[in-house]
């Protein structure tokens, strides 16, 4: 028998389908596939490897002096612009607001063929500090309502550079299905006030059949009601609305369950194209109680289609428990990147 299943945050459906199951192996990517440990170490037409850097869009780097480590950088076709002025104009049904707003790549290594799965804690930490940097000087923008950190791995995840890289985008107004999350978290703890997050996640601990790691401050798991194969949040253990609230032994200690959930989906699925986002409370919304930061990672090993366009619901024919069973399975060490 189907079954569906509700996310208890977002309210959102997704039918789990068993007569459509599939292995949670059978996601693997096949033999062919160029894995990112596999492409060339250096790529002389790449803007983002040692040497091709455009140092008039740089925005910050680390270490300030030396060879580099990490370097965040204006997107050299952004979305938004910082330089324009603000304006807003409601002319009937039509409205319309100047795209202000910032659009910065953080180039994540000086290499070209890897990516936080196959870097150390340390490097990935490196990444998450300049992450924590440039969104206080964003969000110290009045104009700034949200600021949106995300990453593409892989073509069909949307990347079109191999090179390892995330972006953070600062937009002018809060997206919609972020306010809806934010209201529906409102509700939530209205009706029982408590946070819905950190319900969610004890009850994970409790259960522990989707837990993927656990760390002294981080819990990862795969999402009861995963509207795709592999669905995956990482939940801080403190309950806290916005990553930039984060300090600095937490944000270490993410980069350790970063890199072993990474590390797990690389080597057991054989580095899967997939994103990576971290949501965090809008600007206006960082003095709430209701909202809880966290991480969702989603492997994009499914194509959407015409129902989930329709009803924006999905249809995952994989158990999310299997999936979690199967990550667990995977034991991550030194040698990374094996095809064993
Ligand atoms: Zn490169
Ligand atoms: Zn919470």
């Amino acid at each position: 028998m189907p079954e569906l299943r509700q996310n208890l945050a977002t309210k959102e459906w997704v039918i789990i389908s068993t007569d459509r199951a599939k292995r949670p192996q059978a996601y693997a990517q096949p033999e062919h596939y160029v894995l990112t440990h596999e492409q060339v170490l250096h790529d002389l037409t790449c803007p983002f490897c040692v040497t091709n850097e455009e140092l008039d869009l740089e925005t910050a780097r680390w270490p300030s002096f030396g060879p580099w480590q990490v370097r965040a950088v204006v997107n050299k076709f952004p979305a938004l612009m910082q330089q324009e002025e603000l304006s807003r104009t409601f002319d009937g049904a039509s409205r319309r607001i100047s795209g202000v707003g910032y659009h910065e790549i953080v180039i994540e290594h000086p290499h070209h063929n890897t990516t936080l799965a196959l870097m150390t804690a340390v490097e990935i930490e490196a990444v998450l500090e300049m992450y924590y940097n440039r969104g206080w000087d964003i969000r110290n923008d009045p104009r700034i309502r949200q600021i949106v950190y995300f990453k593409n791995h892989g073509e069909v995840a949307g990347a079109s550079l191999v090179h390892p890289h995330s972006q953070i985008i600062g937009l002018p107004v809060v997206p919609n299905n972020i306010r809806q999350r934010t209201e529906e978290a409102r509700r939530y703890f209205d009706d029982t006030g408590e946070c819905v997050f950190c319900v969610m996640t004890t009850s994970e601990r409790e259960k522990w059949e989707r837990l993927v790691s656990v760390t002294e401050h981080f819990v990862a798991f795969v999402l009861y009601a995963a509207p795709t194969p592999f669905n995956i949040w990482i939940m801080p253990k403190r309950h806290s609305v916005s990553f930039m609230y984060t300090t600095l032994e937490e944000r270490s200690d993410l980069a350790q369950i970063l890199r072993v959930v990474l590390q797990k989906l690389y080597q057991g699925l054989n580095d899967p194209a997939f994103n990576l986002v971290v949501r965090s409370a809008p600007v206006k919304e960082m003095g709430n109680d209701y909202l809880h930061w966290h991480l969702e990672i989603v492997p994009r090993l499914s194509q959407t289609a015409g129902f989930e366009l329709g009803s924006g619901m999905f249809i995952n024919p994989t158990f999310p428990e299997e999936c979690a069973a199967f990550l667990r399975g995977v034991v991550v060490g030194e040698r990374v990147g094996s095809r064993e």
